[in-house]
């Protein structure tokens, strides 16, 4: 069944905080400091279940609690199924630790040859700049980390992890991440921008950052001078549900696309969340139409306490099945599982060919319908003759 919005097409506006004066609910800083950190505040606005309340109280132990006012406005509070409050209203299932689930699943800390800094593909690293997000993901792959529940004690030492760059001459593709960069102080960011840029072999900066889409207030017109004055700067943002693709963060894009960012998105593919080909569906076209590109699905990452979030791989396959050819191009995002312990991000796609010989190649398009591509080229009529030079007169 298609996917129909319940809302205007690009939801804007206060919501619950209507007597909020406009220029407060506009600035980021209003919504960081007035995010909604507890049970009690929660319950201020919505009905928790038995089964929220319960993870609510165990957050504290494992991932924080906190959604900005902006964010908090996008959740049904009526449907305890809305995809949006699964994705930051703590859960019971975060209690259960399941087989195969570790704190650090991907293997990160072991790849780390500095504090904040993972060295795991030849070419590039993963910069963790701070362990602090505007919002928190239930399913987090770096809840070990991020909010400082787990005492985690996360210092990132930039002069030490510029330096690992600066004296090694292969890396040529820095991506920040964290936590959110973007939560850092422009000028923070631009301090580390600018040292990156100093970098003769750094070719490639980009940034992964949520803030688009909880905090779409931080992207101010001088952080996007920054990303223009340091450019080419890359942004991949973090939407899994159509209905986060609101007027603020097709805004936000623009500022972004119109300071010369390009931009990406990683969605996880979450059980009751975008677990739908329909719901993909929509989500990749609302996402072209804010100027950015679907770059990857994720199957979900085997953290701690995430087995209620896990949906079955034939399930991802099928959705990118139902979006290959029967959609744009640009709308089809790459489904990776990202190999537990540390083995990278590996791709999964759906199977098209059937056979591959010496002669020829079997393969069925996006319909189904069988072909047949030879290898082999075999002349099928006599060389032409030679041409008849005509003399020079
Ligand atoms: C995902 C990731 C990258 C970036 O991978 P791309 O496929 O280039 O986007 C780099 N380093 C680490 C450790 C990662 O997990």
């Amino acid at each position: 069944m298609p996917y129909t919005e319940d809302r205007s097409a690009w939801f804007e506006g206060q919501g619950l905080w209507q007597h909020i004066p406009a220029s407060d609910w506009r600035d980021w800083t209003w919504q960081l400091k007035n995010r909604i950190t507890s049970v009690a505040q929660l319950e201020q606005f919505m009905t928790l279940t038995a089964d929220e309340k319960a993870g609510c109280d165990f957050a504290g132990q494992k991932l924080s609690l906190a959604i900005t006012p902006y964010f908090f406005n996008l959740i049904d509070r009526h449907d305890p199924n809305c995809p949006i409050r699964k994705q930051v209203i703590p859960r019971s299932g975060e209690m259960q630790l399941s087989t195969g689930e570790e704190l650090d699943s991907l293997g990160e800390d072991g790849h780390s040859p500095v504090p904040g800094l993972v060295h795991r593909y030849p070419d590039r690293v993963l910069f963790l700049v701070t362990d602090r997000c505007a919002a928190y993901c239930r399913y987090c792959t770096r809840s070990r980390l991020v909010s400082n529940a787990q005492d985690y004690n996360f210092h990132p030492e930039y002069e030490q992890a510029l330096r690992y760059i600066e004296d090694h001459p292969e890396v040529r593709d820095v991506l920040l991440s964290g936590g959110d960069p973007l939560l850092l102080s422009d000028k923070k960011l631009e301090h580390l921008i600018s040292r990156l840029r100093a970098i003769k072999h750094v070719e490639f900066i980009r940034i992964g950052s949520r803030i688009p889409v909880f905090l779409p207030q931080r992207i101010t017109p001088a952080l996007c001078e920054i990303f223009e004055q340091y450019g080419p700067i890359w942004m991949s943002i973090h939407v899994n549900h159509p209905k986060e693709c609101t007027a603020e963060l097709k805004d936000a894009c623009e500022r972004l696309a119109f300071a010369g960012v390009p931009l990406g998105n990683q969605s996880v593919l979450l059980a009751g969340v975008n677990d739908d080909a329909d719901v993909m569906a929509a989500l990749v076209h609302r996402l072209l139409r804010m100027r950015v590109r679907p770059y990857y699905l994720y199957q979900m990452d085997l953290i701690t306490g995430g087995a209620h979030f896990k949906v079955d791989v034939r399930k991802g396959i099928e959705i990118i099945r139902a979006l290959r050819g029967h959609t744009t191009g640009y709308a089809v995002p790459q489904y990776v599982i990202d190999a537990p312990g540390g083995g990278g991000k590996v791709p999964v796609n759906p199977e098209y060919v059937e056979k591959i010989t010496d002669d020829e190649v079997v393969f069925r398009n996006y319909e189904g319908e069988r072909f047949v591509y030879p290898l082999k080229s075999v002349p099928v009529v006599a060389p032409a003759a030679p041409v008849e030079k005509i003399p020079a007169r």
